[in-house]
């Protein structure tokens, strides 16, 4: 079975392709995704930019697998979690694809396959995952067939906390990796520290954060303190979820997960708990169309549809409200 999986939740507009052969193996992963060099992202802009790409990404991730469209045996889309807009460009192109060529259509909830994807790129079998990217932060396991939530944001995504530091600062988007470079160069400043049972909070630490710029602080400490603290909580969080839930293994994937000193903090906590950590490598934990592609396989046989109808994307759609 091939099936080709669409991404546009949010800044990036991804094309893959994936085959259950061999136990599952991924044929094409194009992407493009939306940037600025100051300020954020508008969600009408980044849709437009979806739009005006689909094409070329499209064509590109079917000449990358050698296939032509009519290889292809269901498309999946990313029916949410996301915004809005940039929903419909994946919903559309995906319902087009399907009517024009007469294919099954498979709507992906798109946590499920940051995890999904990871699951077939690392040895991970069953995981506490955290999840972490410009949208998204929680902790999630598989508890009797069903991915729960444990642990989750309580305001805004750690990625949209270092965005939004970073557009205050004036170092455009996205600020995650900026802001991992200059932390490099800073020193400790104590910050908030919001952590309540297994979930955190954010914007407090943004706030304050702000402030301190405006006070005169230096921005490398700030970026360095600003790291310690929101993974010291994340990884604290992460270590509670590990042994309420049993498990033996953590995986770490979502755009945040590039960072280097978040593996650190993680890594050495799973060593004191002789746990196994995994890193989902960077092309496959970054939002892309190769995790849909993969969970549309894997959600085929009760979830494809050529009733189109019935199909639409969910801008809160939870990963344990799917069915697995
Ligand atoms: P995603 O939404 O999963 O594609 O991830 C995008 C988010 O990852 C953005 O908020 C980025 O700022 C963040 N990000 C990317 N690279 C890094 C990094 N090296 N350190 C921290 N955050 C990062
Ligand atoms: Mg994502």
């Amino acid at each position: 079975m091939i099936c080709l999986g669409i991404e546009s939740t949010a800044h990036t507009f991804g094309v893959g392709i994936a085959t259950d052969e061999n136990g599952g193996k991924i044929l094409a992963n194009e992407k493009s995704t939306y940037t600025t060099e100051h300020g954020g992202m508008k969600p009408r802009d980044v849709a437009e930019h979806h739009a005006s790409m689909a094409r070329d990404v499209l064509l590109a991730a079917l000449e990358k697998a050698q296939l032509s469209i009519k290889d292809v045996d269901l498309v999946a889309f990313s029916a949410g979690p996301g915004m809005g807009p940039c929903l419909k460009i994946g919903e559309i192109v995906a319902k087009y694809l399907c009517l024009k060529y007469d294919k099954p259509v498979v709507p992906v909830n798109h946590c499920q396959a940051h995890i999904e994807i990871g699951l077939l790129v690392t040895q991970a079998r069953d995981p506490v995952t955290l999840y972490v990217s410009g949208g998204n932060t929680q902790i999630i396991a598989k508890l009797n067939n069903r991915y729960r939530i444990l642990g989750e944001t309580l305001d805004i995504a750690i990625g949209n906390a270092l965005d939004k530091f970073a557009r205050a600062a004036g170092l455009g988007f996205p600020g995650g990796p900026v802001i991992e470079k200059l932390a490099r160069r800073g020193r400790f400043v104590s910050l908030p520290y919001v952590v309540k049972g297994m979930d955190f909070s954010f914007s407090g630490i943004v706030t304050e954060l702000e402030r301190r710029l405006k006070q005169g602080y230096k921005l490398e400490d700030l970026c360095y303190s600003f790291q310690e603290h929101a993974f010291a909580m994340l990884t604290e969080a992460v270590e509670r979820a590990l042994a309420h839930a049993g498990k033996e293994e953590v995986l770490l994937t979502g755009g945040v997960a590039a960072n280097k000193r978040l593996q650190e903090m993680l890594r050495t906590m799973c060593e004191d708990r002789n746990a196994r950590f995994y890193v989902v490598p960077r092309e496959y934990a970054g939002d892309n169309g190769a995790m849909i592609a993969w969970t549309g396989i894997i959600m085929a046989r009760k979830h494809a549809t050529k009733n189109i109808e019935n199909v639409r994307s969910i801008q809160r759609w939870r990963i344990d409200e799917v069915e697995i």
